[in-house]
């Protein structure tokens, strides 16, 4: 059953037109505000790169006379002179013919300033070069890991690489990520989301908390700063999630609303032992207050807001209306330091009015 805070008649309502006029969950934006797909390689300043081609290097390159050296060619290397920025990478590549030929990576370009002085050196270092031609090439070969199948493609053009292909990442480029179902969710969502913004005290904003396993409301805060400072929307829907679970901490403002009828909760993802209590005194630890749950929030959060979200272990925050200091996407992006234990998805959409972006 739905708890409401009391009817509240301050007069203080505020002019809020919510208009839903597109979904903006272009490819651009998921993965620019997705950090998930920021994470985890060369590409981590800048998403957009995903939809580049990877970057080459120059690499010292081996022509392999004798073909029947290879599995011992590859062996002596790795061991004399392992290659970890480029792991990514074959040793070993075969080319086309005719005729047809094997070559080897033998050594990042900027290691040696010849070829000559790469092979000496790994000679030097006890592997034996027979089998080995003389000359050496220089190769442009990728030098970081292909993340998409299109980089993957332009990548084995240069060397022969690893490639684990991202499903998520692939729908998310194919523009299937959400299908139409999936957008009237959203869509829905955030129109509630503008409607809690209408009741707003001090700043119009709105937020919902959503399980989407069920497709089911588990709270809705409109925001009251103008009551508490640290009361932004974003603080008082985790605030309602404790509600919902038998705890809270901030008195329910009017109209305010939380599930207190959730089902049961996933059970306790493990135990912890309190250091300072018997051995025997284990406490459940997780799921958090927000474990599985989609925030929709009318305005880009706060620093405050968007650690609370990390804290409760939100999946995923849709925002609608940037803001000067919002910290998912504007003036930072939280959730794509990696320092951090916990890392939401961030989608920037569904559009809200232009009146739910007061100043920040
Ligand atoms: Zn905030």
């Amino acid at each position: 059953m739905m708890q409401r805070g009391p009817e509240r008649h301050t007069g203080h309502r505020v002019s809020y037109e919510t208009v839903i006029s597109s979904l903006d969950l272009s490819i651009e934006n998921a993965i620019q505000y997705n950090q998930y797909y920021l994470c985890g390689s060369a590409m981590v300043d800048n998403g957009m790169l995903l939809l580049a081609a990877v970057p080459l290097a120059d690499c010292h390159v081996g022509v392999i006379a004798d073909p029947k050296h290879t599995s011992r060619l590859i062996r002596a290397l790795n061991d004399a002179h392992p290659i970890p920025t480029l792991q990514h990478l074959k040793r070993v590549r075969r080319r086309a013919g005719p005729p047809v030929r094997f070559e080897v990576l033998l050594a990042p370009a900027e290691d040696f300033a010849s070829g000559a002085d790469c092979l000496s050196a790994l000679r030097a270092a006890g592997v034996d070069a027979s089998g080995l031609d003389a000359e050496t090439v220089v190769a442009s070969v990728p030098a970081a890991p292909p993340r998409t199948r299109a980089q993957f493609a332009a990548a084995s053009e240069h060397w022969a690489c690893n490639f684990h292909e991202d499903a998520a990442l692939e729908k998310l480029i194919a523009g299937t990520a959400f299908d139409d179902a999936d957008l009237d969710k959203h869509r829905r969502w955030m129109r509630r989301a503008g409607g809690a913004a209408q009741r707003g005290r001090g700043v119009v904003a709105g937020a919902v908390v959503v399980d989407p396993a069920r497709d089911a409301l588990v709270a809705e805060a409109a925001d009251c700063r103008g009551v508490h400072p640290l009361r932004h929307a974003a603080m008082n829907a985790v605030d309602l999630v404790a509600w919902s679970q038998a705890g809270g901490a901030w008195p329910v403002q009017d109209g305010d609303v939380y599930d207190e009828d959730l089902p049961d909760r996933p059970p306790p993802v493990g135990t912890v032992r309190n250091r300072q209590d018997a051995v025997d005194d284990e406490k459940p630890v997780g799921p958090y207050l927000c474990t599985g749950y989609d925030v929709y929030l009318t305005r880009e959060p706060c620093t405050m807001c968007a650690m609370a979200l990390v804290h409760s272990r939100v999946r995923r925050v849709f925002y609608s209306v940037a803001a000067p200091h919002g910290v998912l996407g504007s003036a930072a992006k939280v959730h794509t330091v990696r320092a951090l234990n916990h890392h939401y998805q961030v989608f920037r959409g569904p559009a809200c009015s232009a009146s739910a972006s007061p100043a920040s």
